[in-house]
């Protein structure tokens, strides 16, 4: 019996690898690479000292991903693959929708074939769009307002579907908040494409000096200093939060929904000055304009995966950026 981690190589699958390699589990991961490298493998066997076995598949070839299915027994996935940069899909819709939702459903298909049905999903909380109130709630209204945030809706609902079309299939559908931080190890973290959309990876190359200044995207909103406020949660935390899913999943039925984020906003000058202090270093910032389509302020209601899964995230936004510091230092 084993789990195929689609999306394995990336950010947020590598970390959940190595939290289930960890604890046993066996693992295959899945992964086209065209967000990561090779290379993550290899730190992952480093850090947990254990082996996997791994397939470079693409979830658009329906083909190849059979045969994933066909040569091993398949029983549970957690399904990271997807394309994630809110500015690209506005660029690129065909393609969000394409590689998003096609391959999802290539997925769901194989599944299907191969009677596996236990799926954890990896959401955003993107899907409540503009909140009315906060902390968010799992029960609040869905919206979104751009092709990437489109997908994960679409996502959920085909996975909602196929649960009503067969009781047997299980789901745990994770929103997650703003992931950040890295591996104690910095053997693994967030490796961007290009110029970085997110903050984190754009402060931690200011610090190392690879850009000059942070752009700090508005400071009239409705915040306590103006800046945006975020839930930002440590990938380990959210890593194992994935685990807990799992044995949710295993052991009941139906489609379980759960927000995974720390509780507790932050803003961007928070952020940037937490940074600093930690790391004993300088991140030059101006303040610019509002980033077109951002909100104010985001942070979640934890309390249904505290009641219902046992999970917390333990780790505080100081170490998230003692981490986050430490794997641009060893990755320069
Ligand atoms: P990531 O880009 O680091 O990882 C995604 C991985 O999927 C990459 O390794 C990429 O090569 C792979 N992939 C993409 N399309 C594929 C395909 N068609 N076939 C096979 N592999 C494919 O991203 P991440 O930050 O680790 O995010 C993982 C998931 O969590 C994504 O679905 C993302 O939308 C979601 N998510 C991320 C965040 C975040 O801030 N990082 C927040 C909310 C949700
Ligand atoms: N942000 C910023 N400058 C940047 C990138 C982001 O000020 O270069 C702000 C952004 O406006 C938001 C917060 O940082 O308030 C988190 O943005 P990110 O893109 O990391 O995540 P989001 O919550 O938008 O998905």
């Amino acid at each position: 019996m084993s789990i195929l981690v689609t999306g394995g190589a990336g950010y947020i699958g590598s970390h959940t690898a190595v939290e289930l390699l960890d604890t046993g589990e066996n693992i295959i991961i899945l992964d086209n690479f065209s967000n990561s490298s090779p290379e993550v493998l290899d730190k992952i066997k480093q850090i947990t000292k254990k082996d996997f076995k791994f397939y470079k598949v693409d979830l658009l070839d329906e083909n190849a991903l059979d045969k994933v299915f066909e040569e091993n027994n398949i029983d549970e996935v957690i399904h990271f693959a997807g394309l994630k940069a809110v500015g690209e899909s506005v660029e690129k819709p065909i393609e969000y929708y394409n590689n998003n939702i096609t391959g999802t459903l290539n997925l769901l298909k194989v599944m299907k074939k191969y009677n596996c049905k236990k799926i954890v999903f990896s959401s955003s909380a993107t899907v409540y769009g503009n909140p009315k109130t906060l902390p968010i709630k799992e029960d609040f209204p869905l919206s979104t307002t751009n092709p990437y945030g489109a997908t994960k809706l679409m996502i959920e609902q085909i996975l909602q579907d196929v649960n009503v079309a067969d009781k047997d299939f299980r789901v745990a559908i994770l929103r997650y908040f703003n992931p950040i931080g890295a591996h104690k190890s910095g053997l693994i973290g967030e490796v961007p494409n290009g110029i970085p959309n997110n903050i984190m990876p754009y402060i931690v190359r200011v610090a190392v000096g690879k850009y000059n200044e942070l752009t700090v995207f508005g400071n009239d909103y409705d915040t306590e200093d103006g800046t945006g406020v975020r839930d930002y949660i440590h990938v380990v935390d959210l890593a194992k939060g994935h685990l807990s899913a799992l044995k949710k999943i295993r052991e009941n039925s139906g489609v379980q929904i759960y927000n995974l984020g720390t509780g507790r906003g932050y803003s961007v000058l928070e952020l940037v000055k937490t940074f600093e202090k930690v790391n004993n270093v300088k991140v030059n910032y101006k303040i610019g304009d509002r980033r077109p389509g951002d909100i104010a302020s985001c942070f979640a209601d934890v309390n249904k995966a505290k009641k219902e899964m046992n999970w917390v995230a333990t780790k505080g936004l100081e170490e998230m950026c003692k981490d986050s510091w430490n794997f641009i230092l060893k990755n320069k």
